[in-house]
């Protein structure tokens, strides 16, 4: 906190890891040798650059781009680039971190990064996001490559973004290789990418509930955000029997009474990803729009949030158990505070930390990056069988180290250490560097 005054969310991230992990670590000490977790917190490298980008009038913008390359112990540095006007260092600190451990838990060989900027792609046209992605991949692109780092997308950075900034990469490299994961399906993208993290988070919700002899079918599910893991999270409880009662987005709450029927489903993929409109747009029928709230007032069995950090807090927590929701499942990256995560462990409910429960994208962005090296693509069917495999055993691994004696499973203090013994091990391995 000395070095970095200015990183709340990357004190909030470092916190919640290393105080779960602090009891496994008195208990090991060989892991509070080598510095290994002075080490963890520092980045192995921080690039931090100029975006400068001219929009459609002819005005001159400048942005600032980051990668935070964090930890290579097991892999290529792997994360997403997130384009926002939140983002600063240590908001990307604190995902880069997050990202090792989830990382680690996907049992693929991949390192922990992320990157981006604070440009803000709302109310750009194509042609203003295609300069931007193209300058800042002129610089970045220095700094990654198919065995060194491997970017992909987060909030603000989609397919679009993708490919503006792989058309980029390859004029500048003269080479097509696997730089970028979440490409198009015609240029090395992989089936399921664009699902898989909503997929998983809810596969990963299914194994908790199958903990209880449980299911989705017929549970009122409350789900933040409408962007890429909000969509696909929301088809999948759908198809297993569930009822989404809302999604949301920074303009407030669109409710669903008796669910969310599939054709609202479809209209909401149009509007988001076709017309890149507001959710309050949809209010008709079924539809009700909550200006300006988020959705933890609604009565749920499940909730799953999937927008954007800190976005749950302790008293809608309390809310949220007070109101009957027994399973919590994160979509999204820390979307629950310290404070919200404490609430809903003392209260003995499900409760699944990002870090496993959304580990499902960068899962089939690996598998991405295993087809490009074979030159080969899987069916759909081959890739979402081996994102639900991998879903189930980040289940087991948080089990087999959260279980406690009276047999609840701590799913922070599991996926912690898993992730933790993992990159940790590699680390001793290979020495002080
Ligand atoms: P998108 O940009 O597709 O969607 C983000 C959604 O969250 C939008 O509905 C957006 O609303 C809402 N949102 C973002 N910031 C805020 C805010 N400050 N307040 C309220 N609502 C907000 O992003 P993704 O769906 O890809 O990412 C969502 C979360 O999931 C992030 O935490 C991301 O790090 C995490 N994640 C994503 C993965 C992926 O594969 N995409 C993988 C693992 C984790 P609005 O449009 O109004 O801003």
């Amino acid at each position: 906190k000395l070095r970095d005054p200015d990183q709340p969310e990357f004190h909030q991230a470092a916190e919640e890891v290393l105080s779960s992990l602090w009891p496994f670590l008195e208990a090991n000490p060989k892991y509070l040798k080598s510095g290994i977790i002075e080490r963890l917190v520092e980045p192995e490298r921080v690039i931090l650059f100029r975006v400068p980008w001219v929009d459609d009038k002819g005005q001159v913008h400048v942005n600032r781009g980051y990668r935070v390359q964090m930890s290579s112990a097991i892999g290529p540095y792997k994360g997403g680039l997130r384009f926002h006007p939140s983002v600063n260092l240590g908001v990307l600190k604190f995902l880069a971190f997050e990202q090792v451990f989830k990382n680690a838990l996907t049992t693929l060989p991949m390192g922990g990064g992320k990157g981006g900027s604070d440009f803000d792609p709302k109310g750009k046209s194509d042609a203003e996001v295609m300069r931007f992605c193209q300058s800042f991949m002129t610089e970045l692109s220095r700094h990654i490559g198919a065995d060194l780092d491997v970017p992909a997308g987060d909030i603000g950075v989609g397919g679009r973004e993708i490919g503006y900034m792989y058309g980029q990469y390859k004029r500048l490299r003269n080479e097509f290789t696997s730089v970028l994961t979440g490409k198009g399906m015609t240029y090395g993208g992989s089936l399921i990418r664009p699902e898989a993290t909503g997929y998983g988070c809810v596969y990963f919700a299914e194994e908790m509930l199958k903990e209880r002899g449980d299911s989705f079918n017929g549970k009122r599910v409350t789900i933040s955000g409408s962007g890429n893991v909000a969509q696909y999270a929301a088809q999948k409880v759908m198809e297993l029997g569930g009822l989404v009662i809302s999604v949301s987005d920074s303009g407030g709450t669109l409710y669903f009474p008796q669910g969310m029927s599939e054709q609202q489903w479809h209209q909401l993929m149009e509007l988001k990803n076709e017309k890149r409109g507001r959710l309050q747009e949809m209010t008709g029928d079924n539809a009700e729009f909550q200006a300006g709230k988020t959705p933890w007032h609604l009565a749920c069995d499940i909730a799953l949030p999937c927008a954007t950090q800190n976005e749950l807090n302790e008293q809608d927590a309390k809310t949220l158990v007070a109101n009957g929701c027994f399973c919590v499942a994160e979509g999204a990256n820390m979307p629950s505070t310290l404070e919200a995560v404490d609430v809903f462990i003392e209260k003995r409910i499900l409760f699944a930390p990002g870090k496993a429960a959304n580990a499902g994208g960068v899962a089939v962005s690996g598998l991405e990056m295993s087809q490009n090296a074979m030159r080969m693509l899987w069916t759909a069917g081959e890739v979402d069988e081996k994102l639900h495999s991998i879903m189930q055993s980040i289940h087991a691994a948080c089990e087999r180290y959260g279980k406690e004696e009276d047999g609840f499973i701590n799913y922070v203090k599991g996926a912690n250490i898993a992730g933790f013994v993992k990159v940790a091990d590699a680390m001793l391995a290979q020495g002080i560097v």
